[in-house]
């Protein structure tokens, strides 16, 4: 490391240390050690020292030892023109810097200012790091750039950062330079920030870096399996899986050096846009670990290529900018040139396949009024008719592809959809009229996409557009047959009406034991992936994670267990899990990888289970939240009494059957079974209890077992005289 960035860094940390210690001083003084303090909603406490060190910072009174192993590991500020050729000093001084103002941040929680504020977000609870940090694993999002500072004007802002959401980047902003920040920047152009749009403003002040570089050391402990305290796995997970970076927008202080110190122990270089003396050797990072004085339309192409991030992206022939980053994009009414479907019109979209010849690959058309022929404002009709052929195309692949469709279309700038089917409903922003988007676009984005990620089942795609009413009408009905007919196919599989099951180890880039086996009647436990899913992803890519597990060798017919498979778990999971019944959470469940939809849990005093889902972050009756319990049941291990579930799956006639089923759940979330209403209804009512569901518990019953017990006792919940769950 240069001497010069050597000293700076070992100056900012020394300012920063002198800054934290008076604050720590003041709200010990204030609140006394026993203050709890923390993050909120997350089983990693402060994360990065937990990380690094494995202590646990929940008091105030935990605070002053991490200080002091701060302290030890700052370096004395070196004399003027000492030489030193390596790198160790300042990056300790960088660690250091961010366990002390990890404290700071999270004594801001307690004693103000808000780290939550207007634009600011603070940091990342468990859930958003989870669903964010799959994207990471799955590589929807390769990464994410610190961006520090402010940009000369509105406009730079928006172009360095429309660049990065292009390579499927997440922005993480912090500090403030000239007064203002990139996201106050942004705000003033009304572009939309936060979690959706992968524009997430941290705070104001360079010490929020931290919540960056905390959610990757807590994504290398609940991805990664890397043990806390085990600071050398969490930082080259880091530096091999995760591709970050910082960008600094103006004067590098001192302290933003000691940050950037922190970022490059784990393997995040530094660009900036100033002339700052670089460090170009390679060491810890493969590549340079700052460089400087990029002029601001190259920044983001240089850092890229300075962290040697491969973006694959499909060009897509449209006027706006195209990336999963637009997909969490809203356009409120005020911002709408038009829209089609809601509740205004029929809009519907339909994918079928046809012969190779009946298809003319790359053949758009609008029947109907074009974006020029209406006003502002208007709602048309929509039919959007995929039409393709492939060699290897399927009938049952049609679904498939059409379930892309939303996913496809929101990545367009300034389009927004919803839906599928015949609920669709969307919307074209003024911004994208005034760009030059048309309805036909709808077509040219559906062509590009279809053809770049099926690649193995489409060879020609044909789109046609529909806004004439009639049209819509006629079409809409023989559309609506065909989801009637694919309905009907697939509600009436059952595990026993096949022969092969599919399996799916697209979780094992993170939990390395896991092995989701997928049947009719159970999906995925990401609820992403059904048996057909499993089916057409195998013929689409058969040496790819999803495997056709033959069902032979019956050992349990109840539990659901099966030579075959067995052996199949047992060569995938590295040899660690030997059996799996498919239905029972309580014998030799199967593994559960961390992206789970909802977990189940044995509740002993009520004799039954509660499920929560991802969404809820309260307390649950198993004594545990859902990130607690996630960061317990998950990482590809068998966890007995408790397994990890799609949503869809409660619903099965195989939900736990060997444990009781349906029949034992006694407590979810109130918003879960809102959105499960029809399905759990249509189950009680095939078990004989048409009256089930009213039984089940919510959190306003209670979040204890025994608050809810009065209530099951109460409304004779059927789990209480069943037979004793735990044998
Ligand atoms: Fe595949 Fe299971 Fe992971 Fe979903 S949870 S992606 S089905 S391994
Ligand atoms: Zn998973």
């Amino acid at each position: 490391m240069s001497k010069i960035i050597l000293s700076a860094a070992i100056r900012g940390a020394h300012q920063i240390h002198d800054r934290v210690q008076k604050r720590l001083d003041e709200a010990l003084e204030k609140y006394g050690e026993k203050q709890e303090i923390g993050f909120p909603n997350t089983a990693y406490y402060l994360p990065i020292i937990y990380g690094m060190t494995g202590e646990k910072v929940e008091r105030l009174g935990d605070c002053p030892k991490i200080m002091r192993i701060a302290e030890d590991l700052l370096p004395p500020v070196p004399a003027e023109n000492l030489w030193t050729p390596y790198l160790g000093p300042g990056l300790d001084a960088g660690m250091a810097t961010l366990f002390m103002e990890e404290i700071e941040e999270a004594i801001k929680y307690v004693d103000g200012p808000n780290p939550v504020d207007g634009i600011w977000l603070g940091a990342a609870d468990d859930v958003i790091m989870r669903e964010r940090g799959v994207e990471f694993v799955d590589g929807t999002a390769p990464g994410f750039c610190a961006l520090l500072g402010s940009a000369p004007d509105g406009e730079t802002a928006e172009n360095i950062v429309k660049e990065l959401q292009q390579k499927n980047l997440y922005i993480w902003t912090s500090a403030n330079y000239n007064g203002t920040t990139v996201a106050e920047q942004l705000a003033a152009r009304d572009v939309q920030l936060g979690w959706e749009t992968r524009i997430v403003p941290y705070g104001r002040e360079v010490s929020s870096v931290v919540y960056s570089l905390g959610f990757a050391a807590r994504a290398a402990m609940s991805f990664g399996g890397a043990e806390p305290g085990n600071y050398r796995r969490v930082l080259l997970y880091n530096k091999n899986r995760i591709f970050a970076f910082v960008i600094t927008l103006g004067t590098v202080t001192d302290e933003w050096y000691a940050n950037a110190a922190g970022a490059i122990n784990y393997g995040f270089p530094t660009i900036a846009d100033t002339d700052i003396p670089e460090i170009l050797p390679t060491g810890v990072c493969t590549y340079e670990h700052v460089v400087s004085n990029i002029p601001h339309d190259q920044i983001v192409q240089r850092a890229i290529e300075v962290r040697g991030l491969k973006v694959q992206i499909t060009e897509v022939p449209i006027p706006m900018a195209y990336g999963p980053a637009f997909e969490g994009e809203r356009i409120r009414k005020e911002d709408m040139y038009c829209q089609f479907g809601g509740n205004y019109t029929d809009a519907f979209e339909f994918v079928e396949m046809k012969e190779m010849n009946e298809v003319e690959d790359g053949k758009i058309e609008v029947v109907g009024p074009e974006i020029d022929d209406i006003e502002e404002g208007a709602a048309l009709p929509l039919g959007i008719v995929v039409h393709v052929a492939g060699r290897k195309m399927q009938e049952d692949f049609e679904s498939i592809l059409e379930r892309q469709v939303h996913h496809f279309i929101n990545g367009a700038e300034g389009i927004w959809h919803m839906g599928q089917r015949d609920i669709v409903w969307t919307r074209i922003s003024k911004k994208a009229k005034e760009k030059g988007f048309k309805i036909r676009h709808y077509g040219e984005i559906l062509h590009a996409k279809f053809l770049a990620e099926f690649p193995a089942i489409v060879d020609k795609v044909q789109v046609t557009l529909y806004t004439e009413e009639a049209k819509v009408k006629e079409l809409l009905e023989i559309a609506r047959a065909k989801y009637h007919y694919r309905d009907e196919k697939t509600a009436g599989m059952t595990d026993e009406s096949v022969d092969i099951f599919y399996s799916c180890t697209l979780c094992q880039s993170f939990a390395p034991t896991h092995v989701c086996v997928v049947s009719p009647e159970r999906l995925g436990l990401c609820g992403a992936y059904n048996w057909l899913d499993c089916r057409a992803a195998f013929e689409i890519d058969p040496t790819g994670p999803n495997q056709p597990v033959e069902k032979r060798g019956v050992i349990d017919e109840l539990k659901g267990q099966w030579e075959s498979i067995n052996e199949f778990v047992y060569q995938n999971s590295g040899q660690s899990v030997e059996r799996v019944n498919m239905y029972s959470m309580m014998e030799d469940p199967m593994t559960s990888c961390g992206c789970f939809e909802c977990i189940v849990a044995f509740l002993p005093i009520c004799n039954g289970v509660m499920i929560v889902n991802r969404e809820f972050t309260g307390e649950t009756p198993c004594g545990m939240t859902f990130s607690t319990l996630a960061g317990t049941v998950g990482g590809g291990n068998v966890t007995p009494g408790f397994i990890g579930i799609g949503k869809v799956y409660i619903g099965s006639k195989k939900f736990i059957r060997a444990d009781g089923g349906f029949l034992r759940v006694v407590w979810m979330p109130k918003e879960l079974k809102e959105l499960l209403k029809e399905q759990l209804q249509k189950r009680a009512e095939e078990l004989g209890v048409p009256d089930f569901v009213d039984k089940i518990a919510t959190e306003e019953v209670g979040t204890t077992e025994d608050e809810i017990l009065p209530f099951l006792t109460e409304k004779e919940h059927p789990a209480l005289s069943m037979e004793p769950m735990l044998a």
